[in-house]
């Protein structure tokens, strides 16, 4: 293997690093002494630079060779920003418009130079700020239903699908980190989990419960196993950036084939749990005001979530499964098939969800939603909510036949 040329972007460097690359040059000139530079810094595993010059901003992100939030005593390959990138160039595809468009890719330095998105900021602070946003659910129930249709065989030829699947299939890390931290560590010692020590009964009782482990096995041998689609993979409002009325999806990086489910069930409970961790940001008078919006964002999402399925299902059924030749002179068969996959996406969704609302609280990467609620008295008592209601989910999901029994559980365990 040849030696890399690999070299870390810092503030200082970054000036002589990208004034040789056109598509640097072409959008922000080539007087560097005229850009501003700042690392973002609030991702756990890449540096982000916002390259700013008179004319124009960029992002510049590069992979580091280790885990951002641990430090290099957990290593992670740069090629990991290789799947990033060909991830975003199929998102781009599949839903145009709604990721950040790509300027540069370089393999070697590990670097996606794209868009900066203005004057959005991550969906999560707003969430916590208790801010509405227009168009969200519009947005991210279609994104959904788009990468997940047209990254399947319902949609994509089964030769270029099954390569898809191969190319992906080389990103063994990246899967590796959710199936420990999503699927795994919350529901054993496992040495990175951290928690208040006010959850040690509820997470004794979770680890005691043998029928909810096993279903939670079940479900990471869906996701390592079944390649219906390709997922995003880290769907939360931390990969969402918003104005008050605008939406695009960022950070694809966690990107791999697997069930149509998984996006909008981690999407979900992310919702769930800006929903659970509100009595810690705001007071009674706003409360249930804003509750009952995060509430309506999620039954919209699946509403559009559904709408757009069914209309890909009616028009862009091109690839191997469900030919129309199949249901030819059968009236609506194909609408009940269609149906029958939405029931089979949704059950997937719903254990999804209950399992991220688990690792978020209970695992190594936290959410600020809970985080940011210093007084453990205060913020307990709303993990320990959503502890429960995720248990409920997991142990539950193939009875759960619509979005409203799950809006309301939500509301029965607030
Ligand atoms: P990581 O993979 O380390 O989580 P992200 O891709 O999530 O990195 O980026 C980290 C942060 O950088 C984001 O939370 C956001 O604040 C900022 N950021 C990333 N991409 C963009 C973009 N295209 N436009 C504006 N800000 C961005
Ligand atoms: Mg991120
Ligand atoms: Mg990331
Ligand atoms: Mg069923």
């Amino acid at each position: 293997e040849k030696a890399s040329n690999y070299q870390e972007l810092s503030v200082e460097t970054i000036a002589s690093r990208l004034k040789t690359i056109d598509a640097v040059t072409d959008r922000i000139g080539i007087d560097g002494s005229k850009w501003q530079v700042k690392e973002v810094g609030d991702g756990n595993l890449n540096l982000v630079f916002i390259v700013e010059a008179p004319d124009a901003t960029l992002i510049v992100k590069q992979a580091l060779p280790y885990v951002r939030l641990v430090g290099d005593s957990w290593p992670l390959p740069l090629y990991r920003a290789y799947y990033e990138h060909e991830a975003l160039v199929r998102q781009q595809q599949r839903a145009p418009g709604m990721v950040p468009e790509i300027f540069h890719f370089d393999n070697e330095q590990a670097l996606i130079i794209m868009e900066f998105l203005q004057p959005h900021v991550i969906l999560r602070g707003k969430l916590i700020a208790g801010e509405k946003v227009a168009n969200l659910s519009e947005t991210m129930g279609k994104f959904c239903a788009r990468t997940a249709f047209r990254g399947s065989e319902l949609s994509m030829k089964s030769a270029d699908k099954k390569a898809d699947v191969g190319l992906f299939s080389g990103n063994v890390e990246i899967p590796a980190i959710t199936e420990a931290l999503v699927f795994t560590d919350p529901y054993y010692d496992a040495e990175m989990n951290h928690f208040t020590p006010e959850l040690d009964g509820i997470v004794k009782k979770l680890r005691g419960d043998v029928a909810l482990k096993a279903r939670v096995q079940k479900m990471l041998m869906k996701f390592a196993s079944n390649t219906e689609t390709m997922v995003h993979g880290d769907l939360h409002s931390g990969s969402i950036m918003s104005t008050d009325s605008d939406n695009r999806v960022i950070d694809p990086e966690f990107a791999q084939y697997g069930p149509m489910g998984f996006d909008i069930g981690m999407l979900t409970a992310n919702f769930l749990m800006a929903y659970f961790s509100q009595p810690g940001h705001r007071s009674q008078d706003d409360l249930k005001d804003y509750q009952s919006w995060i509430l309506t964002t999620i039954t919209e999402i699946f509403e559009h979530f559904y709408a757009e399925f069914r209309h890909l299902w009616q028009t862009e059924r091109t690839g191997m499964l469900y030919p129309a030749s199949l249901f030819e002179d059968q009236g609506h068969a194909s609408d009940a098939a269609c149906d029958d996959v939405l029931e089979h996406i949704f059950e997937d969704a719903i254990a999804i969800c209950g399992i991220e609302m688990h690792r978020r609280v209970l695992s190594l990467a936290h959410n600020a939603d809970f985080e940011t609620i210093e007084d453990t008295a205060v913020r307990a008592p709303l993990e320990a909510r959503n502890i429960m209601m995720g248990a409920k989910l997991i142990l539950n999901a193939e009875n759960i036949k619509d979005i409203e029994s799950l809006t309301t559980m939500a509301e029965q365990f607030n």
